[in-house]
């Protein structure tokens, strides 16, 4: 300070800024932010353009660590090694004309520049500890009395650096672990800021957590403003996006937190590092036009790829808006951390696969509608989806926890087992062979139900048997089907052998015997009857598949149901032989809108019932005239209607049988039907077509004393005129 000769005024202001840049290099801080700072307090004095503080550090590693800190807002321009060489060997070096070239940058087109250079070695004692550099315009001139203020922080700067220097040679981290994979040496500091973040990472399984961790301390330890992690799609060639801070939101839009941000690898630094598997450092974007900047404003940008089996995982990018704001420490640092993720991230990975293929297993479980349980080798349920309680008639409620199979479940399910040693002995059965698969059609009552049990071995990784899975079906309408069509089957031959055999047998006696012409009329009077039988066989099987098909369309016509009558009389002349049938006709009939053929398969059908299921001599009587709202059960469609009855004297039906005969192929089971024969389609064919007219049809009945059905046509909305009216 003693070169200083200023006017007073002058000399009281470089002192003021001493005093403030000394309070700078003093500040309990770390030393980036305090040289950061220096660099503030002695621009607004200098009018530099930019400053570097090379300093050397005494590292607990043998020989010194070199750290740079650039000034915020540099010159794109590199700066000449050569020169801070000069001055590390002793000499305070000011130039008014150095010449200042991008030629370290090949491609970058700069026009070479002339400028202002002013370096300043830092000793204290005997030793150099760094050298402090300035550049400006070559227009201005550095002061003499910015040389000696410069000169004056000298020793307070010595003090910080070797302070720095013996925080890092006390530092606890071991040495070993020092080295970066480029070869740089880590300061101590940074190996104990590492050896804190291993302790955090060690602990982390979810991704998510672990980035925001590696983000934070990422940003925390280079100073940089702004940063981002993606984990890197191959397949796609994309960066998904995990976690950012610091950049404005439109930057990276707000999606939902399904979405995650997706950019192409193919553009900006974080995507050349994680193509090329290694860290990349651009100390000023503005001079790399090829590169976009990961964020508006950024000069600096770093990206470090975590690499997991020897691909990029994921990048770290950073950010920041001072050009020169990492150098190679900041970029060794990443390269350390970045390694020390690298276990903790491929574990973080493969947990959250692992968690997100358990989760929609699980989902799939707990959706399919087969009833699913896992049962231990002693028989508890260990974990059972909704269906399996639902198929068991549980529906969600547990009676027993823990749920034991056969024990709990021969309990639950007792009152409706048809046969309860069969569920006992399919469990004894699987507990004695535990490696065999077994099925069980298991029959249960009040409703009727029938499940297929479907019980398999379940193993560890290593082959041992774990337990048991168990998959359950309802397959009580298969079991229905299949009972329809062995029933159709027997029915049908039973149908057809029954003609047939008396067809086969009368004939064959009047072709080889002589029989009086009497004989010989009630022999072929047989045979027609029972073809009549096979025809008429022949015929509700082709209506009923081609119902069942969808294929019959009616031809409607507005009709009156007293020509029906008529026909239908002729009809069943020969079979009324043994019966009295009577007319309830009333004389005055609203017209309806049917398909004649249709409507008389209808009556005719009921009254071969009738006649069918009457003792001989039976009366049958056929009503027809208006329906009355009386007349009609409850759920009947409102409207006009002509109502339709059968009443016969006959077998009747019991309560129990009534609301099934309309089922396909359901016959009552007892020794009359049996005798009488018949395929059980009748009545499903005859539902069919009234219902396909808009009307219903009924039944009442007493077992032993007759049975009455009824049916309704829809009265035709216009009057009868014998035209068709629209319907095909
Ligand atoms: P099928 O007469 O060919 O057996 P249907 O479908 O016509 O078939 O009738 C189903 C069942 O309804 C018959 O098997 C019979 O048991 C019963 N049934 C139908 N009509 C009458 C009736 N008028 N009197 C008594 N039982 C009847």
């Amino acid at each position: 300070m003693a070169a200083m000769a200023l006017p007073t005024d002058r000399a009281t202001e470089v002192l003021a800024v001493l005093a403030e840049a000394t309070c700078s290099i003093l500040a309990e801080q770390p030393l980036q932010q305090r040289v950061h700072r220096l660099f503030e307090v002695l621009r607004a004095e200098m009018r530099f353009r930019d400053a570097r503080l090379t300093c050397w550090l005494q590292s607990a590693m043998p020989g010194t660590v070199r750290q740079q800190f650039y000034s915020v807002d540099g010159w794109p321009y590199p700066w000449d090694d050569e020169l801070m060489r000069r001055v590390a060997l002793g000499e305070t070096l000011e130039s008014r004309t150095i010449v200042v070239s991008n030629a370290a940058a090949p491609g970058e087109h700069l026009p070479t520049v002339q400028a202002a250079y002013l370096g300043v070695p830092i000793r204290w004692g005997p030793r150099l500890w760094g050298v402090l550099e300035f550049r400006a315009e070559h227009t201005h001139c550095f002061e003499p009395a910015h040389r000696d203020l410069v000169s004056a922080l000298a020793p307070q700067l010595a003090i910080a650096v070797a302070r720095e220097g013996r925080q890092l040679v006390e530092s606890p981290a071991g040495a070993s672990d020092g080295e970066t994979p480029a070869g740089l040496t880590l300061t101590p500091l940074r190996q104990q800021q590492l050896a804190a973040i291993d302790r955090r990472l060690e602990a982390m399984l979810g991704v998510h957590e672990l980035l925001s961790l590696l983000l934070r301390r990422a940003l925390e330890h280079t100073g940089a403003e702004s940063g981002a992690i993606a984990l890197v799609d191959h397949e796609a060639g994309e960066l998904v996006i995990h976690v950012y801070e610091g950049y404005p939101h439109e930057q990276w839009r707000q999606l939902p937190a399904h979405h995650r941000q997706r950019l192409s690898w193919d553009r900006g630094l974080a995507g050349r590092a994680a193509r090329l598997g290694r860290a990349l450092l651009v100390r000023d974007v503005t001079l790399q036009p090829d590169l976009p900047p990961a964020g508006p404003g950024a000069r600096a940008e770093l990206a470090a790829p975590i690499l997991v089996e020897g691909r990029a995982a994921a990048v770290i990018i950073l950010d920041s808006s001072r050009s020169n704001a990492f150098g190679e420490e900041e970029l060794a640092f990443m390269r350390a951390l970045c390694e020390r993720a690298a276990y903790p991230l491929h574990r973080a990975i493969h947990y959250q696969n692992a968690l997100e293929s358990a989760n929609y297993l699980g989902q799939v479980f707990a959706s399919l509608p087969t009833g699913l349980a896992l049962i231990d080798t002693n028989g508890k349920v260990l974990r059972a989806n909704p269906a399996w309680y639902a198929l068991l008639g549980m529906h969600g409620e547990r009676s027993h926890d823990p749920f034991h199979v056969p024990i709990d479940l021969v309990e639950t399910l007792l009152p409706r087992l048809q046969d309860p040693l069969h569920l006992t002995e399919f469990c004894a059965a699987s507990l004695h062979s535990p490696t065999e698969n077994r099925i069980l059609r298991l029959h249960l009552v009040n409703p009727t139900q029938e499940l297929q049990i479907l019980s398999a071995p379940t193993h560890d990784s290593q082959r041992r048997i774990t337990g048991r899975l168990w998959a359950i079906n309802d397959v009580t309408r298969e079991g229905e089907a299949e009972r329809l069509k062995n029933e159709f089957v027997s029915i049908v031959s039973h149908e057809l052998r029954t003609p047939l055999t008396s067809i086969l047998g009368y004939t064959e006696l009047l072709l080889n015997r002589e029989f009086t012409a009497e004989e010989r009329r009630q022999f072929i009077t047989t045979v027609y009857v029972e073809a009549g039988r096979l025809s008429q066989l022949v015929e509700d099987l082709l209506n009923f598949s081609r119902l069942e098909a969808g294929k019959v369309k009616l031809n409607q016509w507005v009709t009156s149901l007293h020509g029906i009558v008529t026909e239908l009389t002729t009809q069943l002349h020969t079979q009324l032989e043994r019966h009295r049938l009577l007319f309830d006709v009333a004389p005055v009939l609203p017209p309806v809108f049917i398909d004649r053929d249709k409507v008389k398969q209808i009556i005719f059908n009921l009254l071969t019932n009738a006649i069918k299921y009457s003792p001989r001599g039976g009366e049958i009587i056929l009503e027809m005239r208006e329906a009355q709202r009386g007349d009609l059960p409850g759920d009947h469609p409102p409207g006009r209607f002509a109502l339709v009855a059968v009443h016969d004297q006959g077998i009747g039906i019991a309560p129990e049988d009534l609301s099934r005969i309309w089922e396909r192929f359901y016959r009552v089971d007892n020794t009359n039907t049996r005798r009488i024969g018949g395929t059980g389609l009748g009545l499903s064919i005859t539902r069919a077509l009234v219902e396909l007219h808009g009307g219903r049809i009924w039944a009442e009945s007493e077992l032993g004393h007759g049975s009455s059905f009824f049916f309704t046509l829809p009265v035709a909305t216009e009057p009868a005129s014998g035209k068709k009216s629209g319907a095909t």
